[in-house]
């Protein structure tokens, strides 16, 4: 039998992000393409990794995610009956959906269903108020700044500060 060596090909998801970071912050500190050619050539270089990335995380969208709406304890069943909205895609309308969980859920918070178990994908991923577009939006963490967490909404972009996302990702990073 042959050992399977790591090759370029083998690269796993974080090697994959660090590679394309690197050239994101190549563009944005001072080593920009400075013609539409380089720009080209330097995004075409780039793009096997991208499909490569794509390929690897594709598995996520077979999972649904739940945005739980209500939850109530069910004694008979020993479970928690749960009415709750699946996130399509960045569709803002959720279809409905009533799942039965054996762990008590949050309200307003998304969850990944992994057959019948249910896995929070907060505070990465949190349903908040949007002040640009008036709608409670679904927000990714972009990054740190100063004492907030600056979440990004996915469908267009909006950015929102939170010090409490702040705090508990303070919390998880020592935990
Ligand atoms: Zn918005």
């Amino acid at each position: 039998m042959t050992a399977i060596r790591p090759s370029k090909k083998m690269r796993g998801v974080d090697e994959l992000l660090q590679e394309i970071v690197t050239e994101r912050n190549r563009w944005a500190h001072g080593a920009k393409p400075s013609t539409g050619g380089e720009a080209l050539a330097r995004a075409a270089q780039l793009a096997p990794t991208v499909e490569q990335l794509l390929r690897k995380i594709s598995f996520l969208g077979s999972y649904r995610w739940l945005l739980v709406r209500d939850s109530r304890y069910e004694r008979l069943k020993s479970s928690f009956a749960v009415d709750a909205g699946v996130a399509m895609n960045d569709h803002p309308v959720f279809e409905s959906a009533r799942v039965e969980s054996r762990i008590p859920m949050a309200d307003s918070t998304f969850y990944v269903e992994l057959g019948d178990q249910y896995l929070t994908l907060a505070p990465f991923i949190v349903y908040r108020y949007c002040s640009h577009c008036h709608n409670s939006e679904m927000f990714y963490v972009d990054r740190l700044r100063d004492a907030d967490a600056v979440l990004k909404s996915f469908a267009r972009g909006h950015e929102r500060f939170d010090d409490e996302i702040f705090l508990e990702l303070n919390e998880l990073r020592s935990a």
